[in-house]
């Protein structure tokens, strides 16, 4: 939540390919909201392959730096090398550890009449995003009886209770009202155990003070969980996971509907947020004036729900889905023939 502001100041890095084609939609979109938001204030500022090539740098320590003054961003693509390139590393991966964005929440919705979609899909998978086998601690050991790999899963009760809460506070903001925590204590007893027992007992801290009683908590294990998400994915409404099952979750969850082109995420901790669509830079239509521009818009207005600006996110959303479902104005990858630009401009008239 968000106190009243003058203005939103917010960051915006396309970094590379189709990111460049897509945020400054996004852009747009924000500054038409009028109103419904304060003033938004643009940074531009520069991250991803492209500068590395050039400066040598993925992440300037200036957009950092730049960053921290704002409110919130929005974040385009990276292309990744296809070969290891020494000194770099994703700047994604360093923002989460800079702006300790913990959380990685995906909404995935149908929307009817959209041909590839699966109907009745509207949930959100919430994902821990610092810790569990992600910690990168292997190790490779020499026995008798050949090569040995080992690696280290950690969970801690600091970071499961914050992603419980995030989880809990996203569903009371749905009409459903539903938490399925995400695990496999059924093997991983100890780990996935401490994961469970730390977002059941969220509820009842008291600090949260009864505020998600009305909050359903159901759970599964993961196996099942990802064979009912593709036979019947209606019945999820919050899914909040560890770090490794979450990330496998969320992109079969966006493989329920029609484009990559239409799934949004954020990146969030507790005092920033950062919009970014699930897709890549897309090299194969960069360029081309043809990118699918929903899902970056959908970031947006996702960020704009975490800084408290449901008004002005829920009118995007809205735009977004008369778009659709009207059907008329389509990039190719949803079986259109529109442009980037044609799509933002049908945007921008439903708002
Ligand atoms: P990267 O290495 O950056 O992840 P990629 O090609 O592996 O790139 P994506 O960029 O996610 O992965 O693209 C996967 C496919 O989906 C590509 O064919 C791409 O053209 C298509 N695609 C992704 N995003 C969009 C979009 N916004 N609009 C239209 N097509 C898209
Ligand atoms: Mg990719």
């Amino acid at each position: 939540a968000t106190t009243a502001r003058q203005s939103l100041k917010i960051g915006l890095i396309p970094a590379d390919g189709i990111g460049k084609e897509v945020i400054p939609a996004a852009k747009r979109v924000l500054e038409a909201l009028g109103s419904d938001i304060p003033k938004p204030e643009f940074v531009s500022l520069l991250a991803g392959w492209e500068v590395f090539t050039r400066e040598g740098y993925a992440l300037p320590d200036e957009t950092v730096e730049a960053l921290k003054e704002c409110d919130g961003a929005l974040f385009g693509a990276v292309s990744s090398p296809s070969r290891r390139v020494t000194g770099y590393s994703s700047p994604i991966v360093q923002l989460r550890k800079e702006l300790d964005l913990y959380a990685n929440v995906r909404p995935v919705t149908s929307v009817a009449a959209n041909p590839g979609d699966k109907p009745d899909v509207d949930l959100v998978v919430v994902r821990e995003n610092t810790e569990c086998l992600y910690v990168k601690q292997e190790q490779l050991t020499l026995t008798e009886s050949g090569r040995e790999a080992r690696a280290t899963r950690l969970i801690t009760e600091r970071a499961s209770r914050r992603i419980g809460k995030m989880a809990f506070e996203i569903a009371l903001g749905r009409p459903r009202q539903q938490v399925t925590i995400i695990h496999k204590s059924n093997v991983l007893s100890v780990t996935d155990g401490l994961f469970r027992e730390t977002i059941r007992a969220v509820p009842k801290l008291s600090e949260v003070n009864g505020k998600y009683d009305s909050v359903k908590v159901e759970e599964q294990i993961v196996d099942s969980a990802v064979y009912r998400l593709f036979r019947e994915p209606e019945i999820y409404d919050v899914l909040v996971a560890p770090n490794l099952y979450g990330d496998i979750l969320s992109d079969a969850a966006a493989a329920l509907v029609g484009s990559l082109g239409l799934v949004p995420s954020v990146n969030a901790g507790d005092n920033f947020v950062m919009g970014e669509p699930v897709h890549g830079s897309a090299p194969d239509i960069e360029g081309k004036g043809i990118a699918n521009p929903l899902a970056a818009i959908r970031s947006a207005a996702l960020m704009l729900r975490f800084q408290g600006y449901t008004a002005g996110a829920d009118r995007i959303d809205r735009a977004v889905d008369q778009v659709i479902r009207e059907g008329e104005v389509l990039t190719p990858d949803l079986g259109g023939k529109s442009k980037t630009q044609e799509v933002l401009d049908a945007v921008l008239k439903k708002l």
